[in-house]
């Protein structure tokens, strides 16, 4: 007979994030494997008060912080301008993206009230303001927003509730570039966060129609090439490309963990450390 961890063993290495290899570990009898346990646990706290230790001393910034700095300053530099637009959006702007009663996004969506809900994508807001833009700058436009979205997702490992999006669009350049652009733009992004191995593939997508997602081993973004059946609604007329990634999502690719819930705003871990040690 093999012996594997209890649930509640595992559920506790888990929290201590413990290889993959030691999560599947299997023992022949009881007392080696709770012996195991005992001393996995005592080395993952101790590794865990290191780097909690590291966070007071020496980093003082959440990789989710830092990521946000230096995502914004490798855009800026590539000429991009940064935007923070309001997190509460009205219904209209989201009906405006084709979000209505019977998508099925609508039902992911947290409403504060009969109009107003929490952002769920930060896509309406840019399109709002290219609509300005495009009377008053020379193309190509460049902007990008980095912020809170908030989803109703059921679980997985690679959800949450609240995450963190940045979204980068340029507009104005010949269609044939704009596609080129999207691979260019996609690898500005994965070079700054320091992923390697990511494919761009085509998917279809239950707002845009086709996207292009970035991919490594999850989706950590999607792209899309204007123009586009929804631009019309905005006014938008020129080529352009744009994508969103998630942030909570690239650190978890970035750093090998197995779940996203340490990544993101919480109490019970701090940067990634579980408090509970
Ligand atoms: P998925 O199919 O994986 O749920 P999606 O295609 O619905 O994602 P998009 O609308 O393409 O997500 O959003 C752009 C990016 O935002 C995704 O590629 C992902 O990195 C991130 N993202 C979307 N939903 C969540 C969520 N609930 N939690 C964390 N990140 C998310
Ligand atoms: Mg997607």
């Amino acid at each position: 007979m093999t012996i594997t961890w209890t649930i509640a063993q595992k559920q506790r290495l888990r929290e201590l994030n413990v290889t993959p290899d030691l999560e599947e570990k299997v023992f022949s009898d009881i007392q080696e494997r709770d012996k195991t346990f005992r001393s996995i646990e005592q080395l993952l706290v101790k590794q865990s008060k290191q780097h909690l230790m590291e966070m007071r001393n020496i980093h003082r910034r959440p990789a989710l912080c830092k990521l946000e700095r230096v995502l914004s300053d490798v855009l800026i530099k590539n000429e991009f301008v940064q935007v923070v637009t309001p997190i509460i959006l009205a219904k209209g702007l989201l009906a405006k993206m084709s979000i209505t009663k019977d998508h099925p996004l609508f039902k992911q969506v947290f409403w504060l009230d009969e109009d107003r809900c929490l952002r769920p994508m930060l896509a309406p807001n840019l399109y709002y303001l290219l609509r300005e833009l495009v009377r008053l700058w020379e193309k190509p436009i460049r902007i990008f927003e980095i912020g809170p979205c908030f989803r109703k997702d059921s679980g997985g490992g690679c959800h949450l509730n609240e995450f963190t999006m940045l979204n980068l669009v340029e507009l104005g350049l010949s269609e044939e570039k704009e596609s080129k652009r999207l691979g260019e733009l996609a690898s500005i992004i994965m070079n700054a966060v320091g992923i390697k191995n990511y494919q761009l593939i085509s998917n279809q997508c239950e707002v845009y129609g086709e996207t292009i997602d970035v991919v490594s081993k999850i989706e950590v973004g999607s792209g899309v090439i204007g123009p586009h059946i929804l631009d019309t609604q905005w006014g938008i007329v020129d080529p352009w490309a744009g994508i969103g990634f998630g942030l909570e999502r690239l650190i978890m690719v970035k750093e090998g963990y197995q779940n996203i819930q340490r990544v993101g705003r919480a109490l019970v871990y701090l940067n990634g450390v579980r408090l509970n040690i």
